[in-house]
């Protein structure tokens, strides 16, 4: 199994490789930088050295960062706009820097100026991205739970993103099962696992699909709520949690993003998981 955690870079980007080992993760996902913010300082030469260092002495594999929360790649505010695909071209950097082969982008929002216009914009800032950018990392598109004005929340909405790019081979998806659940995709049994995964072979093409985010959802299905919950006690449960790992997803990287609350630590999240799917 290949499963780890969303970890911290507190300290040191390379501190988050220690978290992921200590943890007994064999993968596993940061953000690069402060998600919260616009701002970020260029990586450390030193720190940049460490963190290659301790993922090829951990066997880290593989490694995902994940975009920070404000840019939106959709946005119809041309100002919002700009920035959002600078920073997709620095993450794409930050990624070239630290040798992370896949970079995770949510799809954004079109803030009601219709998918339409919301899609031309993405497939142009991911364009425009690749054109400056060095080879290497791919991009992954996650899907999302289908709030408001929000792009991508079904296989046919990324279908389009992948149709309209000019480099396709650098494009993958990242299947979030609370985003996935929430958007309407029922995972609460094996029957419906399995026609999940039917459906997303003849949309996408399992070859496009390279991480799953392995959340439970808060929000029951099609109510279009983002909220994780831990493996097991949220609406998808552990009977859907188990044929989840039981099936084609479970031989896939699995980076759990589920809460920090007193519920649950970490660590039992990834027992739970690990026994789920045996
Ligand atoms: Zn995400
Ligand atoms: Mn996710
Ligand atoms: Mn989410």
């Amino acid at each position: 199994m290949r499963i780890g955690f969303h970890v911290s870079i507190s300290g040191a980007v390379d501190e988050a490789v220690d978290r992921a080992a200590s943890a007994g993760c064999n993968t596993f996902q940061i953000f690069t930088r402060n998600p919260r913010g616009w701002k970020f300082k260029p990586l450390e030469s030193d720190e940049v050295e460490r963190f290659k260092e301790k993922v090829k002495r951990h066997g880290m594999s593989p490694v995902f960062d994940h975009m920070p929360y404000l840019p939106n790649l959709a946005s119809s505010r041309p100002r919002i706009y700009r920035r959002s695909v600078d920073s997709l071209k620095a993450e794409l950097r930050r990624c070239y820097e630290l040798r992370i082969p896949y970079l995770v982008t949510h799809l954004g929002s079109h803030l009601g100026s219709g998918k339409a216009s919301g899609l031309r914009r993405i497939i142009d800032a991911v364009n425009e991205a690749f054109s400056e950018d060095v080879e290497g990392t791919v991009l992954l598109l996650e899907n999302t739970a289908g709030t408001r004005n929000s792009m991508g929340s079904s296989f046919e909405d990324i279908r389009r993103v992948v149709d309209g790019v000019a480099r396709p081979d650098r494009v993958g998806v990242c299947f979030d099962t609370c985003h996935a659940f929430a958007a309407g995709y029922d995972l609460r049994t094996e029957g419906a696992v399995g026609a999940v995964i039917e459906r997303f072979k003849e949309v996408l093409g399992w070859e496009r699909l390279r991480l799953i985010h392995l959340n439970d959802s808060k929000g029951g299905l099609r109510s279009r709520i983002d909220r994780h919950e831990h493996i097991g006690l949220g609406k998808i449960g552990k009977e859907g949690f188990r044929s989840i790992l039981r099936s084609e997803y479970g031989k896939l990287p699995l980076i759990l993003e589920t809460p920090v609350d007193e519920k649950r630590s970490d660590l039992e999240n990834l027992k739970e998981a690990r026994e789920l799917a045996k």
